[in-house]
């Protein structure tokens, strides 16, 4: 076990904020964080994955633990499906790439998106018209008060959107060791999102298997989202808000464009939209700004800090509650 001192993350997170961390330790097995875990003793312990979807805000006190445990496996298998098991710190587009070459189908349409497997139940990852709850079967997660591991099924995740236990009740009080999820052996290719059934169609297919979607859903990200290698950044910044029909109508005459999606009672809005409206797509604020295609998408220019950018969240959340009376959330987890 080795821990090291006053531990340079710059590398450590896709925003590529420099910051340290006090104590820096990886893991590559359950017994391994237990050990780190019971070696932190009563001092802060931060999980750190891909580092995809945070904002370090200043310097880590206490110890990061960064998750070395990967592997794939077939752990059960029925007529129509299989359950696959991946560790926690398997990199999650390693794990879609397994599934679709071995024609295994639900996750294809999650394809690219950066980090770990462990990570993506904590925000219920999504894309292009899929999330990884409708593939989801259980995790295991260790407990870190008692060191015991415990088992989640779907329900007990509250698996929403971009959102589950593991950022709210349980924030910060488990470890997710390993994932299962429940794949079609026969899978029926998910085409729904409009921009992906308009890029497959116009390759003019006689028919479209899921190495097509996850094919086509590479090149779309590819050309339309910044590679955190080039410019740092977290992906979405924002949350899309869910408002109440009500309001919503109210807000159509003020706003008669406003792009929306129906959910039933509510509507949710693009907060791409909000943002672009205000005059934020492209501005910059010294090294912090908001991607010049992408305004969802905050950005470190250079040598901007995680305050800079967590400030010019803050006065985005704050005009686009005076315009709009809408509450924007973040998505990437502050630190
Ligand atoms: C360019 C880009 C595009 C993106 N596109 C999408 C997208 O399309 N859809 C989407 O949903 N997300 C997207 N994201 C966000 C991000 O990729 C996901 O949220 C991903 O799941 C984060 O994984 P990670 O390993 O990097 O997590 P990290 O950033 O390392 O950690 C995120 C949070 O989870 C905690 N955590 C990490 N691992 C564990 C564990 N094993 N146990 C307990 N807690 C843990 C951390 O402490 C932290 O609070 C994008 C990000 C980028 C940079």
């Amino acid at each position: 076990m080795e821990v090291r001192h006053h531990f340079d993350l710059t590398g450590y997170n896709t925003f590529g904020i420099q910051a340290t961390a006090e104590y820096f330790a990886e893991f590559s097995d359950v017994e391994a964080l237990k050990e780190l875990v019971a070696y932190s003793h009563d001092k802060n312990l931060m999980i750190l994955g891909g580092g995809s979807n945070i904002l370090i805000t200043h310097d880590i006190s206490g110890y990061v633990l960064h998750n070395r445990m990967v592997g794939i496996s077939v752990v059960d298998e029925t007529e129509n499906h299989v359950y696959v098991c991946a560790e926690a710190g398997t990199v999650w587009h390693d794990l879609v790439k397994h599934c679709v070459n071995k024609g295994w189908g639900g996750i294809e349409n999650l394809s690219l998106i950066p980090g770990t497997v462990g990570a993506a139940p904590i925000q219920n990852i999504g894309a292009y018209g899929a999330e990884l709850k409708d593939s989801f079967f259980e995790l295991e997660a260790l407990h870190l008060s008692d060191l015991q591991i415990h088992r989640f099924d779907a329900k007990d995740c509250l698996l929403g959107y971009r959102d589950s236990i593991f950022k709210r009740a349980y924030k910060g009080k488990y470890v997710i060791l390993n994932v299962t999820l429940r794949l079609a052996k026969n899978p029926v290719p998910n085409t729904s999102y409009h921009s992906l059934q308009k890029e497959l169609a116009a390759l003019r297919l006689l028919s479209i298997t899921i190495k097509d979607v996850s094919e086509t859903v590479i090149r779309i990200r590819r050309s339309k989202l910044p590679d955190p290698k080039q410019i740092g950044n977290a992906g979405s910044f924002f949350k899309n808000p869910v408002i109440e029909k009500d309001k919503f109508l109210f807000l159509l005459k003020g706003f008669p464009k406003m792009p929306h999606f129906d959910m039933g009672d509510k509507v949710k809005i693009p907060a791409a939209w909000l943002i672009e409206q205000l005059g934020f797509k492209g501005y910059r604020q010294g090294d912090a700004g908001c991607h010049v295609d992408q305004p969802l998408v905050l950005v470190n220019y250079g040598n901007a800090t995680g305050q800079q950018i967590l400030n010019l969240s803050e006065s985005i959340i704050r005009k686009v509650k005076q315009s709009f009376d809408i509450a924007l959330e973040r998505e990437v987890n502050v630190v």
